[in-house]
């Protein structure tokens, strides 16, 4: 899942550079995490960086944005240009 930001954001700035996707910029009232940049930091860390570092955790899951811990690292590699077509290649078959 992606995570959002909800109104409660003091705009203290802290979560911004810490996101390894660039996945959180200032919105029109308060900061915003792109859904599709987001994958929870998957693939980068362990636990979501920005929500380590929210000093009043607004940082919740978006139920917009379901995704399995799969799709998420797919959409890793897709950021990092590591896999630009299919999402997970399938195992290569055994020579019959
Ligand atoms: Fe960025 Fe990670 Fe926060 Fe998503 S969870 S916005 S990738 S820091
Ligand atoms: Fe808003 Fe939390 Fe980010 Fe600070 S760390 S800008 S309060 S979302």
């Amino acid at each position: 899942m992606a995570l959002m930001i909800t109104d409660e954001c003091i705009n203290c700035d802290v979560c911004e550079p810490e996101c390894p996707n660039e996945a959180i910029s200032m919105g029109e009232e308060y900061y915003v995490i792109a859904p599709d940049k987001c994958t929870e930091c998957v693939g980068h860390f362990d636990t979501p960086q920005c929500v380590q570092v929210c000093p009043v955790e607004c940082i919740p899951i978006n139920p917009a944005h379901v995704e399995t811990q799969e799709q998420l690292m797919t959409k890793y590699r897709q950021l990092l240009g590591l896999d630009k077509t299919a999402p997970e290649a399938p195992p290569a078959a055994p020579a019959a």
